[in-house]
């Protein structure tokens, strides 16, 4: 594919690393990542996967904005209130880099759709606040042999891993075999979070 004028501009500082590239600038224009999750951990991924050039992001949210998102949920602005959160990121992530394609799944993740929405990407992401989605996740990853980055927060802490059960390495269930009892893990709501721990 070649670059307009303006995308090399947009992408420079990019291009000219020697690590990325005209070449790994291509490879960012024709990945395909899925944001499970367009809250605190979603919102700086997909902004910077946004502004670094990947062709296409999907941001999965059945939520809409909530003013008590916006102290660490940075996709979202107090004009989005009470909309969609994935139409809400849709329009801040188009404003960043008209470029690319965003598709929005405005739903909750289930065993009816999992499969078929990571099938259609290459890498996917977890930033979700509950364990029954993590753990559908992973599943989906492991069956669909995708790599998943899995994030999560809780007050002053986080963890990320990345999880690639296709080639060699452990899955979230190695890790975790089972999900925590109901009740057990206080969310962001009931425990709070630093904001910019996401
Ligand atoms: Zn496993």
């Amino acid at each position: 594919m070649e670059f307009t004028e303006q995308q090399i501009q947009r992408y420079s500082r990019h291009i000219i690393l020697n690590e990325v590239g005209g070449k790994g600038q291509v490879k960012l224009s024709k990945a395909k990542v899925l944001l499970i999750g367009a809250g605190g951990l979603g919102s700086p991924a997909a902004l910077y996967l946004a502004a670094a050039g990947i062709g296409t992001i999907g941001l999965v949210d059945g939520d809409v904005v909530d003013l008590s998102n916006l102290q660490r949920q940075i996709l979202h602005t107090t004009a989005t209130i009470g909309v969609p959160k994935v139409e809400s990121g849709k329009r801040m992530l188009s404003a960043i880099n008209p470029d690319i394609t965003i598709k929005t799944y405005q739903l909750n993740v289930d065993t009816e759709n999992i499969l078929g929405l990571v099938s259609d990407y290459d890498i996917v992401l977890d930033g979700s606040d509950n364990f029954t989605t993590r753990f559908l996740v992973n599943d989906a990853c492991f069956f669909a042999k995708k790599t998943l980055i899995s994030a999560s927060m809780f007050r002053f802490e986080g963890q990320l891993t990345t999880i690639k059960p296709h080639a060699g390495y452990p899955c979230y269930r190695c890790l975790y075999p089972e999900p925590p009892p109901a009740g057990l893990v206080p969310n962001c709501q009931e425990a709070g979070v630093l904001g910019v721990l996401a």
